[in-house]
Protein backbone atom coordinates (compact mmCIF):
# COMPACT_ATOMS: atom_id res chain seq x y z
CA UNK A 1 0.00 0.00 0.00
CA UNK A 2 1.37 3.85 -0.70
CA UNK A 3 1.83 6.03 2.26
CA UNK A 4 -1.14 8.31 2.65
CA UNK A 5 0.04 12.20 2.88
CA UNK A 6 -2.45 14.95 3.92
CA UNK A 7 -1.52 18.43 2.59
CA UNK A 8 -3.36 21.13 4.46
CA UNK A 9 -3.86 23.58 1.68
CA UNK A 10 -4.84 27.18 1.71
CA UNK A 11 -7.93 27.94 -0.53
CA UNK A 12 -7.24 31.67 -0.78
CA UNK A 13 -9.92 34.27 -0.19
CA UNK A 14 -12.38 32.97 -3.03
CA UNK A 15 -11.28 34.62 -6.36
CA UNK A 16 -10.19 31.40 -7.76
CA UNK A 17 -7.15 32.90 -9.09
CA UNK A 18 -5.90 33.56 -5.68
CA UNK A 19 -5.28 29.66 -4.92
CA UNK A 20 -1.56 28.90 -5.05
CA UNK A 21 0.04 26.92 -8.17
CA UNK A 22 1.20 24.38 -5.41
CA UNK A 23 -2.07 24.12 -3.93
CA UNK A 24 -3.67 23.55 -7.01
CA UNK A 25 -1.19 21.09 -7.96
CA UNK A 26 -2.19 19.37 -4.34
CA UNK A 27 -5.64 19.20 -5.25
CA UNK A 28 -5.16 18.11 -8.79
CA UNK A 29 -3.42 14.63 -7.01
CA UNK A 30 -6.23 14.43 -4.42
CA UNK A 31 -7.77 11.25 -3.42
CA UNK A 32 -10.10 12.86 -1.05
CA UNK A 33 -10.89 16.31 -0.22
CA UNK A 34 -12.12 17.49 2.83
CA UNK A 35 -13.15 21.18 2.27
CA UNK A 36 -14.77 24.00 4.08
CA UNK A 37 -18.09 26.14 3.67
CA UNK A 38 -15.96 29.21 2.23
CA UNK A 39 -14.05 27.42 -0.73
CA UNK A 40 -15.30 28.75 -4.23
CA UNK A 41 -17.26 27.08 -6.43
CA UNK A 42 -14.64 27.01 -9.59
CA UNK A 43 -11.61 25.95 -7.20
CA UNK A 44 -13.76 23.18 -5.78
CA UNK A 45 -14.26 22.20 -9.83
CA UNK A 46 -10.58 21.43 -9.69
CA UNK A 47 -11.06 18.28 -7.52
CA UNK A 48 -10.57 15.58 -10.23
CA UNK A 49 -13.89 13.31 -10.55
CA UNK A 50 -12.68 10.25 -9.39
CA UNK A 51 -11.97 11.90 -5.66
CA UNK A 52 -13.92 11.57 -2.64
CA UNK A 53 -15.72 15.37 -1.59
CA UNK A 54 -16.14 15.75 2.36
CA UNK A 55 -17.87 18.68 3.56
CA UNK A 56 -16.76 19.75 7.11
CA UNK A 57 -19.28 22.87 7.14
CA UNK A 58 -19.00 25.79 9.15
CA UNK A 59 -17.73 26.33 12.54
CA UNK A 60 -20.27 26.78 14.90
CA UNK A 61 -22.88 25.59 12.72
CA UNK A 62 -24.79 22.13 13.37
CA UNK A 63 -23.97 20.78 10.17
CA UNK A 64 -20.34 21.12 11.24
CA UNK A 65 -18.59 17.57 11.78
CA UNK A 66 -16.61 18.62 15.26
CA UNK A 67 -12.63 19.78 14.80
CA UNK A 68 -11.39 16.27 16.79
CA UNK A 69 -14.01 13.78 14.64
CA UNK A 70 -12.39 15.78 11.44
CA UNK A 71 -8.80 15.17 12.92
CA UNK A 72 -9.79 11.29 13.12
CA UNK A 73 -11.02 11.43 10.09
CA UNK A 74 -7.87 13.03 8.27
CA UNK A 75 -5.94 10.64 10.47
CA UNK A 76 -8.11 7.50 9.48
CA UNK A 77 -7.64 8.60 5.78
CA UNK A 78 -3.72 9.01 5.56
CA UNK A 79 -3.54 5.68 7.47
CA UNK A 80 -5.56 4.09 4.85
CA UNK A 81 -2.70 5.27 2.23
CA UNK A 82 -4.81 8.12 0.32
CA UNK A 83 -3.45 11.64 -0.80
CA UNK A 84 -5.55 13.91 1.08
CA UNK A 85 -6.37 17.72 0.78
CA UNK A 86 -7.55 19.38 3.44
CA UNK A 87 -8.95 22.80 2.12
CA UNK A 88 -9.22 25.30 3.67
CA UNK A 89 -10.51 28.97 3.27
CA UNK A 90 -7.61 31.92 3.07
CA UNK A 91 -4.47 30.62 5.35
CA UNK A 92 -4.85 27.42 6.94
CA UNK A 93 -2.93 28.62 9.89
CA UNK A 94 -4.51 32.02 10.07
CA UNK A 95 -7.70 32.00 12.22
CA UNK A 96 -8.63 28.54 10.73
CA UNK A 97 -7.84 25.66 13.09
CA UNK A 98 -5.04 24.44 10.47
CA UNK A 99 -3.17 24.12 13.71
CA UNK A 100 -4.97 21.88 15.29
CA UNK A 101 -5.52 19.43 12.16
CA UNK A 102 -1.32 19.39 11.80
CA UNK A 103 -1.00 18.58 15.60
CA UNK A 104 -3.57 16.05 15.23
CA UNK A 105 -1.34 14.39 12.54
CA UNK A 106 1.93 14.87 14.53
CA UNK A 107 0.60 13.03 17.48
CA UNK A 108 -0.62 10.75 14.78
CA UNK A 109 2.89 10.10 13.84
CA UNK A 110 1.62 10.49 9.96
CA UNK A 111 2.67 12.89 7.08
CA UNK A 112 1.46 16.10 6.40
CA UNK A 113 2.54 19.30 4.65
CA UNK A 114 0.82 22.72 5.09
CA UNK A 115 0.08 24.74 1.89
CA UNK A 116 -0.11 28.62 2.66
CA UNK A 117 -3.20 30.74 1.17
CA UNK A 118 -3.72 34.40 0.54
CA UNK A 119 -5.75 35.14 4.05
CA UNK A 120 -8.83 36.85 3.55
CA UNK A 121 -8.23 40.21 5.70
CA UNK A 122 -4.93 40.80 3.67
CA UNK A 123 -6.95 40.16 0.36
CA UNK A 124 -9.89 41.74 1.39
CA UNK A 125 -7.55 45.49 2.21
CA UNK A 126 -5.80 45.14 -1.53
CA UNK A 127 -9.14 44.56 -2.95
CA UNK A 128 -10.32 47.45 -1.35
CA UNK A 129 -7.29 49.70 -2.32
CA UNK A 130 -5.66 49.95 1.83
CA UNK A 131 -2.44 49.54 1.76
CA UNK A 132 -2.29 47.31 5.19
CA UNK A 133 1.01 48.98 6.15
CA UNK A 134 2.45 52.19 4.94
CA UNK A 135 5.69 53.83 5.67
CA UNK A 136 3.86 56.97 6.68
CA UNK A 137 1.01 55.81 8.57
CA UNK A 138 0.99 52.60 9.60
CA UNK A 139 4.44 50.46 10.45
CA UNK A 140 2.36 46.92 11.83
CA UNK A 141 -0.66 44.86 11.35
CA UNK A 142 -2.49 43.20 13.57
CA UNK A 143 -4.82 39.89 12.36
CA UNK A 144 -7.19 39.01 14.95
CA UNK A 145 -10.25 37.55 15.76
CA UNK A 146 -13.69 38.99 16.71
CA UNK A 147 -15.43 36.43 17.65
CA UNK A 148 -14.45 35.91 21.18
CA UNK A 149 -15.58 38.26 23.60
CA UNK A 150 -14.80 37.39 26.78
CA UNK A 151 -15.96 33.75 27.91
CA UNK A 152 -13.73 31.11 26.03
CA UNK A 153 -11.05 28.93 26.83
CA UNK A 154 -7.55 29.97 26.31
CA UNK A 155 -6.05 33.72 26.12
CA UNK A 156 -8.46 36.92 25.22
CA UNK A 157 -8.36 39.44 23.09
CA UNK A 158 -7.59 42.51 24.86
CA UNK A 159 -9.86 44.63 22.59
CA UNK A 160 -8.42 48.14 24.97
CA UNK A 161 -5.12 47.35 24.13
CA UNK A 162 -5.30 47.21 20.44
CA UNK A 163 -7.43 50.63 21.10
CA UNK A 164 -4.38 52.33 22.49
CA UNK A 165 -2.16 50.94 19.77
CA UNK A 166 -2.12 52.78 15.86
CA UNK A 167 -1.39 50.54 13.87
CA UNK A 168 -3.58 48.72 11.56
CA UNK A 169 -6.09 45.86 12.88
CA UNK A 170 -7.62 43.45 10.79
CA UNK A 171 -10.58 41.75 12.30
CA UNK A 172 -12.02 38.36 10.99
CA UNK A 173 -15.62 36.91 12.50
CA UNK A 174 -15.99 40.20 13.79
CA UNK A 175 -19.49 41.19 12.85
CA UNK A 176 -21.50 40.07 15.50
CA UNK A 177 -20.34 42.11 18.07
CA UNK A 178 -19.29 44.82 15.41
CA UNK A 179 -21.03 47.78 18.54
CA UNK A 180 -18.79 46.22 20.95
CA UNK A 181 -15.49 45.95 19.36
CA UNK A 182 -15.55 49.49 17.91
CA UNK A 183 -16.71 50.88 21.27
CA UNK A 184 -13.83 48.95 23.34
CA UNK A 185 -11.21 50.23 20.66
CA UNK A 186 -12.88 53.34 21.13
CA UNK A 187 -12.75 53.53 24.93
CA UNK A 188 -8.80 51.90 24.61
CA UNK A 189 -7.85 55.22 23.34
CA UNK A 190 -8.96 55.25 19.22
CA UNK A 191 -9.95 58.11 18.05
CA UNK A 192 -14.06 58.19 17.38
CA UNK A 193 -13.16 59.51 13.83
CA UNK A 194 -10.21 56.60 13.05
CA UNK A 195 -10.58 55.56 9.71
CA UNK A 196 -12.68 52.50 9.28
CA UNK A 197 -13.61 49.90 6.76
CA UNK A 198 -15.39 46.69 6.03
CA UNK A 199 -15.08 44.29 3.10
CA UNK A 200 -17.74 41.37 2.72
CA UNK A 201 -17.36 38.51 0.20
CA UNK A 202 -13.82 40.26 -0.56
CA UNK A 203 -12.28 39.14 -3.80
CA UNK A 204 -15.72 37.64 -5.21
CA UNK A 205 -18.05 39.10 -7.83
CA UNK A 206 -20.27 39.89 -4.78
CA UNK A 207 -17.70 41.99 -3.03
CA UNK A 208 -19.15 44.69 -1.22
CA UNK A 209 -17.45 47.39 1.29
CA UNK A 210 -17.85 50.33 3.40
CA UNK A 211 -15.58 52.95 4.45
CA UNK A 212 -16.12 55.20 7.44
CA UNK A 213 -15.11 55.90 11.03
CA UNK A 214 -14.77 53.49 13.84
CA UNK A 215 -18.14 55.43 15.52
CA UNK A 216 -20.15 55.56 12.44
CA UNK A 217 -19.24 51.99 11.44
CA UNK A 218 -22.12 49.85 12.86
CA UNK A 219 -24.58 52.24 11.84
CA UNK A 220 -23.18 52.32 7.78
CA UNK A 221 -22.97 48.27 7.97
CA UNK A 222 -26.53 48.38 8.98
CA UNK A 223 -27.77 51.02 6.79
CA UNK A 224 -25.87 48.95 3.77
CA UNK A 225 -27.08 45.19 5.23
CA UNK A 226 -23.54 44.11 5.61
CA UNK A 227 -22.80 40.90 7.76
CA UNK A 228 -20.28 38.18 7.20
CA UNK A 229 -17.90 36.55 6.22
CA UNK A 230 -16.31 40.40 6.18
CA UNK A 231 -13.42 41.63 7.26
CA UNK A 232 -12.90 44.88 9.58
CA UNK A 233 -10.13 47.40 9.02
CA UNK A 234 -9.23 49.84 11.31
CA UNK A 235 -6.73 52.47 11.38
CA UNK A 236 -5.04 55.48 9.28
CA UNK A 237 -4.18 53.03 6.53
CA UNK A 238 -7.93 53.18 5.50
CA UNK A 239 -7.81 56.77 4.60
CA UNK A 240 -5.63 55.43 1.38
CA UNK A 241 -8.73 53.05 0.32
CA UNK A 242 -10.38 55.90 -2.23
CA UNK A 243 -7.24 56.70 -4.01
CA UNK A 244 -6.02 52.98 -4.61
CA UNK A 245 -9.61 51.96 -5.19
CA UNK A 246 -8.67 49.70 -8.47
CA UNK A 247 -11.69 47.30 -8.79
CA UNK A 248 -14.72 49.40 -10.72
CA UNK A 249 -16.78 49.23 -8.37
CA UNK A 250 -19.06 51.23 -6.25
CA UNK A 251 -19.89 51.44 -2.80
CA UNK A 252 -23.04 50.10 -1.73
N1 LIG B 1 -8.29 30.93 7.49
C1 LIG B 1 -9.14 31.96 6.98
C2 LIG B 1 -10.01 32.59 8.04
C3 LIG B 1 -11.10 31.65 8.55
S1 LIG B 1 -12.13 32.42 9.73
C4 LIG B 1 -8.29 33.01 6.28
O1 LIG B 1 -7.06 32.94 6.34
O2 LIG B 1 -8.84 33.89 5.65
C5 LIG B 1 -13.52 32.88 8.74
C6 LIG B 1 -13.56 34.39 8.60
O3 LIG B 1 -12.65 34.80 7.58
C7 LIG B 1 -14.89 34.95 8.16
O4 LIG B 1 -15.80 35.06 9.24
C8 LIG B 1 -14.47 36.30 7.65
O5 LIG B 1 -14.19 37.19 8.72
C9 LIG B 1 -13.16 35.97 6.98
N2 LIG B 1 -13.32 35.71 5.53
C10 LIG B 1 -13.05 34.58 4.88
N3 LIG B 1 -13.24 34.73 3.55
C11 LIG B 1 -13.63 36.02 3.38
C12 LIG B 1 -13.96 36.83 2.26
N4 LIG B 1 -13.92 36.34 1.02
N5 LIG B 1 -14.29 38.12 2.47
C13 LIG B 1 -14.32 38.65 3.70
N6 LIG B 1 -14.03 37.94 4.80
C14 LIG B 1 -13.68 36.65 4.65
Amino acid sequence: MSTGICYIVGAGPGDPGLITVKGLACLRRAEVVFHDHLVSAEILAQIPPAAERIYVGKPHSERTIPQEELCRLLCEAVRAGRIVVRLKGGDPFVLGRGGEEALALHEAGLPFEIVPGVTSAIAAAAYAGIPVTHRLLSPAVTLVTGHETGDKEGPQVDWRALGRQHHTLCIYMGMKHLDYICAELIAGGRAPSEPAAIVQWATLPCQRQVIGTLEDLPALAERASIGPPAIIIVGPVVSLSESCQWLLRTSP
